[in-house]
């Protein structure tokens, strides 16, 4: 029930000849309560619930592994099933807690610096198992601290930044982010979900289209040259196509700025020129940068700029005009940080053929 938006759980209640309003009781167990157990959804008629036990479950990814870093960030290792995993991220702040998921295990994009890159795509998930992530990220936290799924202290911002390119799983994840909105689900305000993507141009038209959620783009270069070999999808779209897509979802949307995501990478993309190239690429745009220090992982060549050579770069945008900010690594000593998620317990042979076919696929 996890994978079905308020419409397609009401044709679901309707196939068995309820009322909508059954869906909207059923929301209000799963979202705000927190119930998975169907048993236990005592305001539901006896026959409706009986019947419902037969059709339909709430089922979670399984646990595989939690991680606490030293910050208070946590990592969790989910069951993909067939030996593979994903995993998910919560990052507490003062103010917020934000929650990082994924959309996909693995990822085809092949993105040079990026780690789940490396053991190349395994499959889509669910609606159900994207949803479910966040239910499951409620309950975990929620037990520990006394708090309930419906309690929005808990998860106040969900974004796209864990294993996959969310895009290339548009079917299951338009979905979800339904669900992520609905005053009936987990009511999230839409400027407090952020889909970030490597710049699936076509696919982001058709986002602006179906849901009202920030967007986030991997930009990292800024020029085609450069880009092409950061973030490979750039020779199919490339960044004058991208900038087009992204101002055209704001205008269809009402939104303020597209976040580019620039990961800082010693001696790659953080000279001066880059700063100046990028500040002329942004400027006057409804454009928010923000620089990722690079997280290195197992078998990478690249290195992290240097704190100060982060500084510089910033301040150059800065004096350009650019509104810039520097992410804050969390959880590092888990490997929970950007581009270091790869669900540990997958069996890197398999999804590395499987990257392979995938991946001539993508760039045919
Ligand atoms: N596929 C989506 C979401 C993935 S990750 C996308 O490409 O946007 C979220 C962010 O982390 C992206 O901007 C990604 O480029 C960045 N990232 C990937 N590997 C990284 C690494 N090793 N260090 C820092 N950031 C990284």
């Amino acid at each position: 029930m996890l994978g079905l938006p308020k419409a397609d759980l009401e044709a679901f209640v309707g196939e068995m000849g309820s009322k909508p309003f059954r869906a909207r009781q059923l929301m209000n167990w799963l979202y705000k309560r927190g119930e998975g157990d169907i048993a236990a959804m005592t305001d539901l008629a006896k026959d409706f619930r009986a019947e419902l036990v037969t059709r339909a479950e709430v089922s979670v990814p399984a646990i595989v592994k939690t991680q606490v870093a030293s910050d208070g960030t946590r990592k969790w290792l989910l069951d993909g099933g067939g030996g593979q995993a994903y995993e998910m991220v919560y990052i507490p702040e003062e103010d917020r807690g934000t929650l990082c998921i994924s959309s996909q295990v693995g990822c085809a994009l092949d993105c040079s610096f990026c780690s789940t890159a490396q053991q190349g795509f395994n499959r889509n998930l669910t609606t159900a198992e994207i949803v479910g992530q966040v239910w499951l990220a409620h309950k975990v936290l929620g037990g520990e601290l006394g708090w309930q799924v419906g309690d929005n202290r808990i998860i106040t911002n969900i974004v796209f930044m864990g294993m996959g390119e969310p895009l290339a799983n548009f079917r299951n994840v338009v979905p979800a982010i339904r669900i992520f909105l609905d005053d009936l689900g987990f009511d999230i305000s839409r400027r407090r979900v952020t889909l970030s993507t490597s710049g699936i141009v076509p696919q982001i038209y058709k986002l602006a289209e179906e849901v009202n959620c920030a967007l986030a783009v991997s930009l990292h270069a800024p020029n085609d040259d450069l880009r092409s070999q950061l973030v490979p999808i750039n020779r199919k779209h490339n960044i004058a196509e991208l900038l087009e897509a992204c101002w055209h979802y704001l205008d269809e949307q009402n939104g303020r700025s597209v976040t580019f995501e620039y990961v800082m990478l010693d001696g790659v993309n953080d000279q001066r020129e880059h700063a100046v190239e990028l500040a002329r690429l942004l400027k006057d745009k409804p454009a928010k940068l923000n620089l990722i220090p690079f997280n290195p992982f197992p078998g990478t060549d690249y290195r992290r700029s240097p704190q100060i050579a982060i500084e510089k770069f910033r301040d150059e945008l800065m004096q350009r005009g650019l509104i810039v900010t520097v992410r804050k690594t969390r959880g590092e000593d888990i490997d929970a940080a950007c581009g270091q998620l790869a669900g540990q317990v997958t069996d890197r042979t398999i999804v590395r053929l499987g990257s392979k076919t995938f991946g001539l696929q993508v760039r045919a």
